[in-house]
């Protein structure tokens, strides 16, 4: 058999790493190009085209190679299955990476990679070729490297020093779950290693607050959890979430809803978790971070556990506590605006400002609000008072007409 092209390594590596949501590059600082360095990170963060499934697709999204030693059975890189295989050099990827960059497909580096020898040789593979990268290429560019947990901590430590971010996946919501699907993998080591990184993380950015030390991991890290492959529910998994970032200071959870994949082990669900979902899940921890719910809350807007998926989960527990409704726009706090469905962070400052100069009318709410469909029904104005709030059918009438329906299959 013939050894595989490049081309035919990049459309099996690509494909194989598909499954990997976690590639935003949000909060991404400027590294210093010297002499011809090439490539930049915007403080905006440079992963601004999203694949209509919402998924990035500004980065060379790749793996280092799909032969793993490995046998996670939600995975279609496990040892045991029948797939394609291929593997890149650390050089390949780097001159792949320039070349697409020169040609301006794209603006960074996702990379990942099955196990192969052993944690710590596919660690040193992936510091290679963003050693590579940075001090051969002298790219300047985002690098988000995926970490092995069970690898030595200081080859952690000097990925840190070339990635502008770095995630552990911990992919099972339930820890219960990894002895069934993922045996080899150990809940608690993936847990210290993400401690250890935090710990790494705050140092350095102690050490960059008192002095101009470089720059390590400077977008911090992140992880991903695999939604519908183990029997957690969506309360369970935003619990898990916010243990998480809690703990570790993580920059975002993603959340992958899980895909059949071929010759799966019948211990697996046999349809493909629903995308809406994946981006109920997603509004739910949008939630958590930036709008004060705790998770009891969110947990209160689920119907045992499951977020609706018709509507979303702050609509969801809005319905539920109608008696918090009406909410006058012109003397509510930050907090108790930020409960109304259809307003977000950006319109609530908006009202805060607008508020100063003078009273706001139903229409001017409209205006700094993306639509009234649903949130007139939730706020009060001097010259706007909704009937609608007690009346049983007002989640029929905030209902998103249905589209895409594919999100929902
Ligand atoms: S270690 Fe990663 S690549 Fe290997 S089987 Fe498990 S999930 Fe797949």
């Amino acid at each position: 058999m013939t050894a595989p092209t490049l081309t035919e390594k990049l459309a099996i590596l690509a494909d194989a790493a598909k499954y990997d949501a976690s590639c935003a590059s949000s909060g991404g600082v400027k590294r210093k190009a010297g002499p011809g360095g090439i490539g930049s990170v915007t403080g905006s963060g440079i992963c601004h085209s999203y694949a209509p499934d919402g998924r990035c697709i500004s980065l060379l999204k790749i793996l280092l190679t799909n032969h793993c030693i490995y046998d996670c059975l939600y995975c279609v890189n496990r040892s045991s299955s029948n797939v394609a295989r291929a593997r890149f050099t650390p050089e390949e990827v780097a001159d792949l990476t320039m070349g697409f960059y020169k040609r301006n497909y794209i603006e960074g580096l996702f990379l990942s990679s099955g196990i192969i020898r052993s944690p710590d040789y596919t660690m040193e593979q992936l510091v290679r070729t963003a050693k590579l990268l940075r001090e051969q290429h002298l790219f300047c560019g985002y690098i988000h490297l995926k970490t092995i947990p069970e690898a030595d901590p200081a080859l952690v430590e000097q990925a840190g020093v070339y990635a502008d971010r770095l995630s552990f996946n911990i992919e099972l919501p339930r820890e219960g779950s990894f002895s069934q699907l993922a045996p080899q993998k150990n809940a608690p080591a993936i847990r210290r290693a993400m401690g250890g990184l935090r710990q790494t993380l705050d140092r350095a950015k102690q050490e960059r607050a008192s002095r101009h030390a470089p720059a390590f991991a400077a977008t911090g890290q992140s992880t991903q959890v695999i939604v519908g492959a183990d029997g957690a529910h969506d309360a369970e998994i935003m619990r898990a979430s916010a243990g998480l970032y809690a703990s570790y200071d993580l920059r975002r959870v993603y959340y992958s809803a899980f895909s059949p994949i071929p010759d799966s082990s019948a211990g697996l669900p046999s349809r493909k978790a629903p995308l809406m979902r994946e981006h109920r899940l997603y509004q739910a921890d949008w939630l958590y971070r930036f709008y004060d719910f705790s998770v009891d809350e969110i947990e209160a807007s689920t119907d045992n556990g499951m977020f609706d998926l018709t509507i979303d989960p702050k609509t969801a527990w809005a319905l539920r506590h109608r008696d918090r409704f009406p909410v006058d726009v012109n003397a509510a706090p930050r907090e108790t605006l930020l409960r109304v469905p259809g307003l977000g962070v950006r319109s609530v400052d908006a009202i805060l400002r607008n508020r100063r100069t003078g009273r706001l009318r139903i229409a001017d709410v409209g205006k700094l609000a993306r639509s009234l469909r649903s949130l007139r029904h939730f706020v009060v104005t001097d010259d706007w008072r909704p009937r609608a709030l007690e009346t049983s059918d007002l989640r029929a009438r905030i209902e998103p007409k249905p589209r895409q329906m594919d999100l929902f299959g």
